[in-house]
């Protein structure tokens, strides 16, 4: 499958305002309009439709929401203009996408590979039911090609990476991945959550398919769950046909509206946000009470060359270690002022939760041996993930250090 062109790198603020839109043809009305209808008038005869994807549900006229409704397929036009793919699909939320994709383009006995260290609700949703439904799937660590190599099958039809992934931030080589993963004959999706088209594109890259979960930054404004499959127009409309119609995890075209004005203003905000966690980070490296700052625009992360081949931007999420995590976590909570001790991330207000690499393990990952070893290099016991806002850096940095150097047990 050919590769979409590289979007050149100052075309996206403009697409991040125009792609998709509608200008209203009955008021003259700008800002998208918010259709909440459920369905439409039809004429009889007309809105005949395939489920399995012979026709393209999107370009028939709309008929009922669960497969197409104004206002969500503008956001999905946009997407699809942000990331340089021919079509998106919009779903209910990040981890509905992930689950459309597996579940319509996967069949029993097909093999599927996941990054080790994916999303955790991804993750679990690979190891704990793909199995049920006679997927084969092993989970491996896709920063290294000889773990690849070691777990390709004649039957391996799907690879699916994260990069930066949630939380380490380990990056992938998305270039060359996806060139193992073609001659293999699979497929390859890249979720691009944590890096937005702002920070990486991976069709461009090579991916098949990019996943996000809207939810995050692209929303950006923590109002609203969503999520998205972008990549070539023969893909979708099957996604379309077999997850939108019969799996139902539809966006609802309230979200997709909030969603739309959260991407107007997604270019500056992730710009800002790269830049304060930049400062961020070398701030936090400075400091006593922290043992280690992991983001990818710092010199120390183990694959900085890469992220400077592949990430224009560092990403506005970092993570921190300190002695006695579980220690610290209460001092953060109790402490912070600005930055909200929560989970998520993505939003306009800094977020700062411990992920306690035991509960971790236990949740969603349980690595062993090696695979262990080489998660507790990059989080020892847990580490603070930091998803950076929107505020005044030295407001941040003031936040911070008077909640980091001031112990509890003091008063
Ligand atoms: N992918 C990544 C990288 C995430 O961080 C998340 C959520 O944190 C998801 C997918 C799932 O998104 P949602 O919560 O919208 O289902």
């Amino acid at each position: 499958m050919p590769a979409a062109p590289a979007l050149p790198s100052d075309a996206l603020p403009t697409l991040a305002l125009h792609a998709g839109l509608q200008i209203d043809a009955a008021t003259g009305a700008i800002a998208p309009g918010l259709c909440a209808s459920v369905n439409h008038l039809v004429k009889p005869g007309e809105a005949a439709f395939s489920a399995e994807g012979v026709e393209d549900l999107a370009q028939l006229p709309y008929m009922y929401a669960r497969w197409t409704n104004p206002t969500v397929r503008q956001l999905e036009q946009r997407l699809a203009a942000l990331e340089g793919g021919e079509d998106a699909l919009a779903t209910a939320s990040g981890v509905a996408a992930i689950a459309a994709m597996w579940l319509s383009l996967l069949r029993a006995g097909d093999h599927l590979i996941v990054s080790d260290v994916c999303y955790a609700g991804a993750r679990e949703l690979a190891s704990r039911m793909l199995p049920d439904f006679g997927i084969e799937v092993s989970a491996v660590n896709l920063a290294d090609p000889a773990a690849l190599e070691a777990a390709l099958r004649p039957n391996t039809r799907w690879v699916h990476a994260e990069t930066p992934c949630n939380p380490l931030l380990r990056l992938t080589d998305l270039p060359a991945l996806a060139a193992r993963v073609h001659a293999h004959g699979a497929r390859l999706s890249v979720d691009s959550t944590l890096a937005t088209p702002v920070v990486s594109q991976p069709l461009a890259l090579g991916a098949d398919l990019v996943v996000h979960s809207l939810t995050k930054f692209i929303n950006g404004h923590g109002d609203a769950l969503g999520g998205a499959v972008i990549g070539p127009r023969a893909l979708i409309s099957t996604l379309r046909a077999r997850a939108g119609v019969h799996l139902g995890a539809a966006l609802s075209a309230q979200a997709a509206w909030l969603i739309l004005r959260g991407i107007d203003t997604l270019d500056v905000r992730l710009r800002r946000a790269c830049d304060s966690a930049g400062r961020l980070a070398r701030w936090l490296q400075t400091q006593p009470a922290v043992e280690a700052v992991v983001w990818p625009g710092l010199e120390s992360h183990p694959q900085h060359a890469l992220a400077q081949r592949q990430m224009p931007l560092g990403g506005a999420v970092l993570t921190f270690r300190t002695a006695r995590p579980q220690a610290m976590a209460r001092q953060l909570a109790a402490r912070l002022r600005l930055v909200h001790y929560a989970f998520s991330l993505g939003h306009q207000r800094s977020l700062v939760v411990l992920l306690d690499t035991a509960a971790m393990m236990e949740s969603s990952y349980d690595l062993h041996g090696e695979a262990l070893a080489e998660y507790r290099r990059w989080a020892g016991e847990g580490s603070f993930r930091l998803s950076v806002g929107l505020e005044h850096p030295d407001d941040l940095i003031a936040d911070l250090d008077q909640a980091l150097n001031t112990p509890l047990d003091t008063e």
